[in-house]
């Protein structure tokens, strides 16, 4: 099994490999049958009209439909869910794991057209669909394992002669899964998988923007043999969301998106009058990135390209603030905008394409305002172009004469820089952990103290020396920040599934 040691790490699909790709471009180019979404829960009825679901590269295709959940049918989900977890929850660990690997399986075998759904729903390009089914799959495998380790035999704890003290873990109830838009299949699927496994009934509510996605998500779960009443979809907007984190029967809720969103979800929970419900929030990031005078210039471009602009900005990691020491600003900032320019916007089915559309017309105007208004008093130093129709947003670099100039997290592909002397490193350090989020951040140096400096200071979540600052592996990098970036556990990482668990000891006398 190689490298991952007890897994199989997911390949994926070589873009590089002529016939690969040839028969991958014919299969994209057969129609793709439209999605009729709707609430996955047993006797649910859905609200009474649907909506269309278009592609963000070109709003004249239509994807498919979705009918939303009605109010009535969270109260339904969670009495069925409750019947579901009764059942579920007793059964071995290695029952649940092994839906999870079938599950990866189902994946691998389905993902051309779920490349083709990715970039039609979401605007991925290929080679974004392709690493998130990747993620998506290694996410099942990873959380399998780690649940047959972590949750299969009852560990006996030290203690006195004639006692024996074992403790164990199961699953909280019905566990509600939050997901975002950005990440419509492997953050959704990689929430599900682990509440799934640790013993609980879940209900998913996707993102409004991507519901298509995450209702063959369940489908396929459903295939690998997790009961219709053990998960559960309720595809809606914020007013469903906020019914679910409402509701007295909810054990615990995972959610991914703002900071804002999960601050109100965590209001919401704190203000229940009843049990005290775990809430594991991933959520935003004013992700900065520190380049040295000794830094490599030619991957320093490659990689700030690379995370800010990447997935058109649209990932929690990317790179929002990137500050150059003075003694190179300018020569850098030259190759990064030559190599921005190479950078091709485009349709995401074609292969030739770097950069895709961003989610909707909101997303778009929320970065054209906010370009308007920086431009007023900052530099724009480089702004792409971009195609006729769809909604894409260019590739900009903002020149700010302080770093305090940017004041929240711009959710695209729009980068910042600041210029910093050589003695103003602890002001850099100050200024980034001012910002209050921890998710991601670069540093450039090839001084070893440099580097050691900023990784002490510094509680961010992630930290990526001398390489790009995105596309976090499952069991590699697990991810995941700290302050407003979020709660933790991470991600991919060997303590998330313990927040989706109870633990239990019994104390027997003998
Ligand atoms: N895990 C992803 C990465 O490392 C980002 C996830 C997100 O955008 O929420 O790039």
């Amino acid at each position: 099994l190689g490298l991952y040691g007890d897994r199989k790490n997911s390949a994926g699909l070589e873009f590089g490999h002529r016939e690969t790709l040839d028969r991958l471009m014919a299969r994209l180019a057969q129609p793709v049958a439209e999605i009729a979404a709707r609430p996955l829960v047993p006797g649910a009825a859905g609200a009474t009209s649907e909506e269309a679901i278009t592609s963000p590269s070109d709003r004249a295709r239509k994807v498919g439909t979705v009918r939303n959940a009605a109010p009535a049918d969270v109260d339904r989900a969670f009495a069925a869910g409750r019947q579901g977890f009764a059942r579920w929850s007793r059964l071995p660990v290695d029952t649940r794991a092994a839906a999870l690997e079938k599950l990866a399986d189902l994946l691998e075998a389905d993902r051309e057209r779920l490349l083709a759904l990715l970039a039609l729903e979401a605007g991925k390009t290929l080679d974004d669909g392709m690493a998130e089914i990747r993620e998506a799959v290694d996410f099942c495998r990873y959380y399998a394992v780690q649940a047959r380790k972590q949750f299969g035999e009852a560990e006996v704890m030290p203690g006195p002669t004639g006692e024996l003290n074992r403790l164990s873990w199961r699953g909280r109830g019905v566990f509600a899964c939050i997901s975002p838009w950005n990440f419509p299949l492997a953050i959704f699927l990689g929430q599900v998988s682990a509440a799934l496994v640790a013993g609980n009934a879940v209900i998913a509510k996707p993102a409004p923007q991507t519901p298509l996605i995450a209702f063959e998500a369940v489908k396929l779960f459903h295939k690998a043999g997790v009961p219709e009443d053990v998960l559960m979809l309720l595809p809606g907007a914020g007013d469903i969301g906020a019914a679910i984190a409402a509701h007295p029967q909810l054990a615990g809720l995972a959610f991914t998106g703002s900071t804002a969103t999960a601050q109100a979800i965590n209001r919401t929970l704190a203000a229940k009058n009843g049990p005290i419900v775990p809430l594991i929030a991933e959520t935003g990031g004013m992700n900065a990135m520190i380049v040295d005078a000794t830094a490599l210039a030619e991957q320093v471009a490659d990689d700030v390209v690379m995370s800010a602009f990447r997935s058109a900005g649209q990932r929690c990691s990317a790179l929002r603030i990137l500050y150059l020491q003075e003694d190179i600003a300018d020569g850098m900032l030259e190759m990064i905008e030559g190599a921005a320019r190479e950078l091709n916007l485009g349709n995401p089915l074609e292969v030739t394409s770097d950069i895709g559309p961003v989610i909707d017309e909101r997303q778009k105007a929320m970065l054209s305002d906010h370009v308007a208004a920086m431009s007023r008093t900052q530099k724009v130093r480089y702004a792409g172009s971009v195609p006729a129709t769809g909604n894409f947003f260019a590739p900009h670099i903002i020149e700010l004469d302080r770093a305090e100039a940017l004041t929240r997290e711009i959710f695209g592909p729009v980068l910042h820089v600041v210029r910093w002397k050589a003695h103003q490193l602890d002001q850099v350090i100050a200024s980034i952990s001012a910002t209050g989020y921890g998710l991601t951040l670069g540093v450039h140096s090839r001084i070893e103290a440099t580097i050691r400096k900023v990784t002490d200071a510094l509680d961010t979540g992630n930290i990526y020396v001398n390489r790009n600052m995105i596309g976090a592996v499952v069991g590699t990098q697990p991810f995941g920040g700290s302050g407003m970036s979020g709660t933790g556990f991470k991600a991919g990482g060997p303590a998330y599934l313990s927040r989706f668990a109870l633990e239990q000891v019994i104390s027997v006398n003998t």
